[in-house]
C-alpha cells in the first residue's frame, strides 16, 4: 500500500487529508498520516467557548463568493450550521478626522456602485470624488506586469481612495503594506476588470447588472449565503467535523516534524524526538518558513525561494462590556483606520453586531487588530501592554470609558504572510523546481491565497496531484 504523510493540520492540511479520504473511500489502497505539532488541530483557526460567549483566536468567517469552504462544509454535513452576518447592520466606518463615518452605500470592495450615497457622503472630500470618478476615463495598463495595491489605486482612483478605503480595507485584510503588496496575487478580479472593462466602475455595474439578471431568475432560496460566512459554534467546528468526517486518516498531535530527507525510492521524516517515519509521497502543510527548514538538506533551490516569503506578526484582542449603557452604537461591523490617522489599531470589529450569537443577551463583544506590516512592533509587545493600548484607543475612537468584563489577547506571531509585488512569480519559479522532486508537495495560505476558501482549494488540488502520483507508482508496480 502507497503511503502519503501530511505535515501540518490547519485548514490546508486537513483539506487535503479530506481529499484521501475520499480516495480511500472510493476503493483506493492509501494510507494517510497526518502529524501536527500543536495539541490542537486547526492551526490559525481557534475558537475558545466560555459563558456563552465564542471567542475566535484568528479567522472569524470566510468569504462565499469563493466556493470552496462551503462546498467542503456541505460535503461533511455542515450546511445546516452555516451561519451569515446580521444583516441588520451592514455598515462599515472608517476612522476620519477623529470621527466615525460610514463608507458609502453600493461600495463594491472599493468601487462606488450607486452614484447618489457615493456623492453625498462625507468620507470622500469633492476633489477626492472627482479623482475616483475620473477612472471611468483613464485607458487601461497596457501590460499585466504586477504591480503593487498603492500604485494600482493611485493610478486608477486617485490618492484620496487609496488612503481612506484601499489603505485601511483592502490592505488591512493582508496586514500589509500596500506600497509593496502585489495587486495580482491579492486583488486579481481588479487587474482582471481592468483589462476587460477598462474602467473599474465600468466593469462592477456590469457585473452588478449580471448579477440582478440572475437573482431574477433564480429563487431568493437558491442564495442563502451573505458575503462572510461562519459556523453557528465558531470556526472550529469545521476543523473537528474534518477530522470526525475523515475515518482513514491517522491524525497525530503534538507531533512536530524536525527533518526531511530522500530516502530510496521515497522520503524520511525525523520527528521531534528523534524518531524516524518512512513515505513515498509527503505534503508540508506548513507556513512557507517552516517548510524552506524543512527541506534545506533535500531541495535547497526551494528554501531558498521559500525563504523570500515575509511573515508579520497581528495581535487580536477581543473584549466585551456589559450591554447597558453602552457609551457608543454599534449599529454596523465595526471600523477600520487609515496609517494618515497615526492610531495604534488597524481595525476593530462590533462582534455583537456582526454575530450576534456569539455574544449572550445583555453583553456586547468588540475585537480590535493591532500590528501588521506598519506596526509590527506594537503587537509583538506582551499582553498587558497591547490590552492597555487597544483600551486607550477604543476610549480615544468610541468614548469607551467603563471596565470591560474580560479582555483577551491573542498573539500571532509571524501568522500573517505577504505577498509582495512578483509573488506568483515566485510560486512559479517553486513549482519549477518541484517538479524535480517527485512525491514532495507543498500547500497553504503562502502560495495561492491566504483565505479559508483559498486554502481549502489549494490544499484539495494538492492533495489530487499526490493521489495520481502514487496511484501512477502503484500501476508501474515501483
Ligand atoms: C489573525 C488572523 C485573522 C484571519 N482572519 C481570516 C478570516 O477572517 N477569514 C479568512 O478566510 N482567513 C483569515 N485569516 C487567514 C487564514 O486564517 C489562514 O491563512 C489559514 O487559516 C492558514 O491555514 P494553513 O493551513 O495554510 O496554515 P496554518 O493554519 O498556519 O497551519 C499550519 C499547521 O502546521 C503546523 N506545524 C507547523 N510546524 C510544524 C512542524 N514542524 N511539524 C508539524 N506541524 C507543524 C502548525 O501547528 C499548524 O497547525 C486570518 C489569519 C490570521 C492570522
Amino acid at each position: 500500500m502507497k503511503k502519503i504523510i501530511i505535515v501540518g493540520g490547519g485548514i490546508a492540511g486537513l483539506a487535503a487529508a479530506y481529499r484521501v479520504q475520499e480516495e480511500i473511500a472510493r476503493g483506493a489502497s492509501i494510507e494517510c498520516v497526518l502529524l501536527d505539532s500543536a495539541e490542537k488541530f486547526g492551526g490559525k483557526i481557534s475558537t475558545l467557548r466560555f459563558n456563552g460567549f465564542i471567542v475566535e483566536r484568528g479567522p472569524d468567517s470566510f468569504i462565499s463568493q469563493k466556493p470552496h469552504a462551503i462546498e467542503l462544509c456541505r460535503k461533511i454535513g455542515l450546511t445546516d450550521r452555516l451561519t451569515g452576518t446580521n444583516p441588520g447592520h451592514t455598515s462599515t466606518y472608517v476612522y476620519v478626522n477623529k470621527k466615525l463615518v460610514t463608507m458609502p452605500d453600493g461600495l463594491s470592495l472599493m468601487i462606488p456602485t450607486k452614484f447618489m450615497p457615493f456623492v453625498f457622503n462625507s468620507l470622500f472630500t469633492l476633489p477626492g470624488k472627482v479623482r475616483m470618478g475620473l477612472d471611468l476615463f483613464i485607458p487601461k495598463k497596457k501590460d499585466n506586469a504586477d504591480e503593487s495595491l498603492a500604485s494600482f489605486v493611485r493610478r486608477r482612483m486617485g490618492e484620496e481612495a487609496l488612503e481612506k478605503m484601499a489603505e485601511p480595507m483592502l490592505a488591512g485584510i493582508y496586514a500589509s503594506d500596500p506600497e509593496t503588496m502585489s495587486i495580482n496575487s491579492t486583488f486579481p478580479m481588479f487587474v482582471q476588470t481592468e483589462q476587460k472593462y477598462r474602467s473599474l466602475i465600468l466593469g462592477m455595474l456590469a457585473q452588478k447588472r449580471r448579477q440582478a439578471n440572475i437573482n431574477s431568475r433564480t429563487s431568493s432560496a437558491s442564495q442563502p449565503f451573505s458575503l462572510f460566512m461562519t459556523l453557528r459554534n465558531g470556526l472550529d467546528e469545521m476543523v473537528e467535523t474534518l477530522v470526525e468526517k475523515s475515518p482513514a486518516i491517522t491524525f497525530l498531535k503534538g507531533t512536530g516534524v524536525a527533518d526531511l530527507r530522500v530516502s530510496g525510492e521515497g522520503w524520511r521524516l525525523t520527528l521531534d524526538d528523534g524518531s524516524v517515519m518512512d513515505t513515498d509521497a509527503v505534503m508540508l502543510a506548513t507556513p512557507a518558513n517552516i517548510s524552506a527548514h524543512l527541506v534545506e538538506k533535500t531541495a535547497p533551490k526551494v528554501t531558498e525561494l521559500l525563504n523570500r516569503i515575509r511573515y508579520v506578526s497581528t495581535a487580536t484582542v477581543s473584549i466585551a462590556y456589559k450591554k447597558e449603557r453602552f457609551p457608543h452604537a454599534l449599529d454596523g461591523f465595526g471600523f477600520v483606520v487609515p496609517k494618515t490617522e497615526g492610531r495604534k489599531i488597524l481595525a476593530c470589529t462590533w462582534t455583537s453586531s456582526k454575530f450576534p450569537e456569539r455574544v449572550p443577551e445583555g453583553y456586547v463583544m468588540l475585537r480590535c487588530f493591532v500590528g501588521g506590516a506598519l506596526q509590527e512592533e506594537l503587537a509583538e509587545q506582551d499582553e498587558d501592554a497591547i490590552a492597555a493600548l487597544t483600551l486607550k484607543e477604543l476610549h480615544d475612537i468610541m468614548g469607551v470609558d467603563r471596565e470591560p468584563e474580560f479582555i483577551k489577547v491573542f498573539h500571532n506571531r509571524k501568522a500573517n504572510v505577504q505577498y509582495r509585488v512578483g509573488h506568483s512569480a515566485l510560486i512559479d519559479s517553486v513549482r519549477d523546481v518541484l517538479k524535480f522532486t517527485p512525491g514532495l508537495y507543498l500547500t497553504g495560505s503562502a502560495y495561492t491565497g491566504i483565505g479559508i476558501p483559498d486554502c481549502i482549494r489549494d490544499g484539495t488540488h494538492a492533495a489530487t496531484e499526490a493521489i495520481d502520483f502514487l496511484v501512477g507508482q502503484s500501476s508501474a508496480g515501483v
